[in-house]
């Protein structure tokens, strides 16, 4: 492998761990037989997380900008907590239907994003809220830190080698704060009711303690991305589109493909790994089919807690995540069509914006705002 492959982490390993990121406008790579438009910010955020980004649940991902939850290691998904700070986006397709949370049309969806399907996993009630209902979320300090600390290490990339120093990232801290603010008006509200800076002093010194620590992990002077906030989009034989923003793709000059993820989280325990490297492998999945290449390596970097995880898939490991799509996406347009979603309660509920609309919760989902498809006579 490449040295520019090698310097940045942990050496080739399957599942090893060692001790030793929206918003922005995201390349698009997408399949030459599914072109996709250049994704709209919100379309690029959805992608990368975007409402209720969460590692959650038995088979789920890691969600980028996002932070670890109270729960983090302690029951098989919650690694992180569920990113709130977008409003649902754009994994539906542009259509007719009804009229949906906060005034926007419900249209059944049509791809399908790591954050997503960690959705669906987690909870299939979350996921209409999220998606077809595309019920209003509050934006959370964590998510947005790490969004925010997302675009400090894609941005720092700009600079020559030798200046990726860690003084020069944490001095992008202020101006890529007021770029969030502009693009995300919304995130404001996390500092409200803080009249003297003070909570908000402590948010951006731990946005700088996290960068800080990408330094002990990769060192940037020693690296050259081929891409940053990749957005990838891809058409399956089955005809299901899966979409997304990898963080860093890195490419050594024998063509090994490196993807790279940072959590802004702490990383999991051993045992939930699995769940970890669902998100990474669905990447995978993307690259092998636009590109005909098997990454080499996928690599989360947690800043929350210091750690690399990696991973070398090969092709039998692409070839079950793209099954499990598979079957995923056939009980999500199945719940599309019958409109029914069960709720799945689980210790992430703590983390849910919408207990007042669920029924686990004593609440009632809005009116099912998609058409129902009658149940055929003989099925229950
Ligand atoms: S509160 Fe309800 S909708 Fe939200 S995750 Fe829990 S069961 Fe699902």
């Amino acid at each position: 492998m490449d040295s520019s492959i090698e310097d940045a982490g942990a050496l080739p390993g399957r599942a090893e761990q060692t001790d030793p990121g929206e918003g922005r406008s995201a390349t698009p790579m997408t399949a030459p037989a599914a072109p996709a438009p250049v994704p709209s910010t919100s379309a690029a955020a959805e992608a990368h997380g975007g409402p209720g980004s969460s590692d959650g649940s038995p088979a789920p991902e890691g969600a980028s900008a996002s932070e670890t939850s109270p729960a983090s290691g302690v029951c098989p998904a919650p690694e992180v907590a569920p990113d709130p700070g977008a409003v649902a986006g754009p994994e539906v397709a542009v259509g007719g239907g009804a009229e949906g949370g906060a005034g926007r049309v419900a249209v059944a969806p049509t791809s399908l994003s790591p954050s997503r399907a960690s959705d669906f996993m987690q909870c299939p009630l979350l996921y209409r809220f999220r998606v077809i209902d595309r019920l209003p979320e509050k934006p959370s300090a964590a998510a947005t830190r790490g969004t925010l600390v997302h675009a400090v290490l894609e941005r720092l990339f700009d600079a020559p080698a030798a200046e990726r120093t860690a003084p020069r990232a944490k001095s992008l801290i202020p101006g890529q704060w007021d770029r969030l603010r502009e693009s995300r008006p919304e995130v404001t509200e996390l500092f409200a009711d803080d009249p003297d800076g003070e909570r908000l002093a402590g948010w951006l010194a731990e946005a700088g303690r996290l960068v800080e620590r990408w330094f002990t992990l990769e060192d940037p002077t020693r690296l050259e991305p081929a891409e940053r906030e990749l957005f990838v989009e891809a058409e399956l034989e089955s005809g299901l589109r899966l979409r997304g923003i990898i963080d860093r793709v890195d490419v050594a000059p024998t063509g090994e493909v490196r993807i790279v993820d940072y959590k802004t989280g702490k990383a999991p325990r051993p045992e939930y790994a699995e769940g970890a490297l669902f998100q990474m492998k669905f990447y995978a999945l993307v690259v092998w089919r636009l590109k005909g290449v098997v990454p080499r390596r996928l690599q989360l970097v947690y800043l929350g807690s210091g750690d690399v995880l990696t991973y070398d898939p090969d092709l039998a490991d692409l070839e079950r995540v793209e099954r499990k799509l598979r079957a995923l996406w056939d009980a999500i347009r199945q719940a599309t069509e019958s409109g029914e979603w069960r709720p799945r309660p689980t210790k992430l509920c703590g983390w849910c914006d919408h207990q007042a609309h669920c029924p686990e919760f004593g609440g009632t989902p809005p009116p099912y705002p998609l058409p129902v498809r009658a149940a055929e006579p003989g099925t229950v």
